[in-house]
């Protein structure tokens, strides 16, 4: 006998669920590339992107994941030996800062640990001694994939502006966006970044890079561009097939037209509110569970929190355990430690795009289950407290 019959659930921070109206809207033969349905759609996709960021900007999309579009950012940008400031909270800030090293940009990475958000006060102390405006970006992730800690992208822009400093601020949405309230214009960020399988709940193979003029401004000095990755055609072709320097991706624009169909019902306040909730359904589970055992959130500002995913500490190797149970008998997949040392003491739990209560309860019962079947010691109420929640009251 196995429980784990059934329709498997993968909830982990990317890629996330696929609605179903989404995976058939990929059923269909190849359409023409020329003319037509396809060419029509995509026009429409463009603004539906802008709003989902909330900018009135450019919006480029790549055939691509996250690693290509946190490529893209850069190589629009900044020239090679350029100096750049890197803020870390996180596996996925040195990830960016990885592929900045490799296109022979000047790195200095502010590193602030894996356990609070950035120090605003330190980015604006470092913005103000750099007074020959050597720093030509800023970097930044809005919620780190690894520590599910959220960064204050309008607080970055605001450190700037007190230091009066110019360099292009770039945000890492590509965890939040379609989940955490994320301001693109109003907050000040000059490049947006994200990939299509996590918020976006579209099959991943997808990157959008999102700027403003000021970054628009800074890519006419960019040696970094080439051919492929350049933004300019992309976002102002004179044959669609500009849009994605070759053929464009026929079925993923199909699905992600439906994506955002979908955002659009439901509305991105309702949708970063949604998100909002099922977060501190976790949370309230996790911190009862916590009472009696090991298990505890990594980030304990609530304020600092993701709401697409939450890193979560369980000692020993208990994390592996527990998460091959859940996978093996219950049909739920829990994401890695990715990042942690060590990552068998880790996991995280995604909760992000196509995910709604039932969702959310189902795989904090099987954790339940899961930590009484291995005897893992927690604290009891953990379902209660999540019900709470959910109830609203
Ligand atoms: C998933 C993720 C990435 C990497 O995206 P890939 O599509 O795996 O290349 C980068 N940054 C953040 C914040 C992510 O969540």
């Amino acid at each position: 006998m196995s429980l784990s019959n059934g329709r498997p659930y993968l909830a982990i921070p990317g890629p996330s669920v696929l609605p179903d109206r989404v995976v058939q809207a990929m059923m269909r033969p190849s359409p023409n590339i020329y003319q037509g349905e396809l060419v029509d759609m995509t026009a429409t996709i463009l603004p539906d992107l802008k709003s989902v960021a909330r900018t009135t900007g450019h919006v480029a999309i790549y055939i691509a994941n996250g690693h290509g579009v946190w490529e893209a950012a850069l190589s629009n940008v900044l020239s090679r030996g350029d100096k750049i400031l890197v803020l870390v909270t996180g596996r996925f800030g040195h990830g960016w800062a990885e592929m900045a090293r490799g296109l022979h940009l000047d790195l200095e990475v502010m590193d602030f640990g894996q356990q609070a958000s950035i120090d605003l006060n330190q980015v604006e102390t470092r913005l103000k001694a750099d007074t020959d405006h050597s720093i030509k970006a800023v970097l930044a992730v809005h919620v780190d994939t690894s520590t599910s800690i959220k960064n204050d992208i309008a607080g970055v822009r605001q450190a700037m502006d007190a230091a009066g400093h110019p360099a292009v601020l770039m945000a890492d949405c590509i965890a939040s966006m379609g989940c955490d309230r994320f301001e693109m214009d109003a907050w000040g960020a000059d490049v947006t970044i994200a990939a299509s399988q996590k918020g976006l709940m579209t099959p991943a193979g997808l990157g959008f890079v999102w700027f403003n003029e000021h970054a628009a401004a800074a890519r006419e000095g960019a040696d970094l561009a080439t051919r492929y990755w350049d933004w300019k055609p992309r976002v102002s072709p004179e044959m669609f097939y500009q849009h994605f320097a070759g053929t464009p991706p026929t079925h993923h624009l199909f699905a992600l037209r439906s994506a955002l169909d979908m955002i659009n019902e439901e509305g991105i306040e309702q949708v970063w509110a949604r998100h909002e909730t099922l977060a501190r359904t976790v949370w309230a589970a996790v911190e009862a569970w916590g009472q009696g055992g090991e298990m505890r959130l990594n980030m304990a500002d609530p304020a600092g929190r993701g709401h697409s995913v939450t890193s979560i500490h369980l000692g020993g190797n208990d994390a592996d355990r527990l998460r091959h149970w859940c996978e093996e008998h219950a049909g739920v997949t829990l994401g890695i430690g990715l990042g942690r040392e060590p990552t068998s003491a880790w996991f995280r739990i995604g909760h992000m795009g196509h995910v709604n209560a039932h969702m959310v309860l189902g795989t904090l019962s099987v954790i339940d289950a899961g930590l009484k079947a291995l005897q893992i010691p927690h604290g009891d109420g953990a379902l209660s407290a999540a019900t709470s929640v959910v109830a609203g009251v």
